[in-house]
């Protein structure tokens, strides 16, 4: 059954598209994070939106982040509107999202964490300790 999309050019199919397992170590948290999305979306969600629909959802994403940073600790006035969004509730957006792509793009998110902090902890030691500008 196929069902039209929300997003124009693409077609849902429903029930036709079983979901390969992700390559992921669900032990760690990344993991965990990335299966428990990977679940939902079989569940829920019948396949992953393409890739370049998720890049756009993740800057929308983003843009709901920057708006309540903006208006709630940057020097924009906040809207009476505004006041209930809920900061972690968009962090949560972004963070989603981000799983989702990293799941249809085949990424151990863990993995690449864990070597972007080791390249941060052996290239950067130093280069904040010697910012003139954070002290
Ligand atoms: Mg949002």
């Amino acid at each position: 059954m196929t069902v039209p999309s929300p997003y124009g050019w693409i077609q849902k199919t429903k029930n036709s598209m079983a979901l390969d397992p992700i390559n992921v170590n669900n032990d760690l948290p990344l993991g965990k994070l990335q299966e428990e999305v990977h679940e939902w979306i079989a569940a829920h969600g019948v396949r992953y939106f393409s890739e370049l629909t998720n890049m756009a959802q993740l800057t929308e994403e983003v843009g709901e982040v920057a708006r309540i940073i903006a208006r709630r600790y940057g020097e924009q006035s906040e809207k009476e509107s505004d006041k209930s969004k809920d900061l972690g509730e968009e962090l949560s957006d972004v963070l989603f999202v981000l799983l989702c792509l990293s799941n249809q793009t085949g990424t151990d998110l863990q993995a690449a964490f864990d070597k972007k902090m080791n390249v941060k902890r052996e290239c950067d030691h130093d280069r904040h300790q010697n910012n003139e500008k954070l002290k």
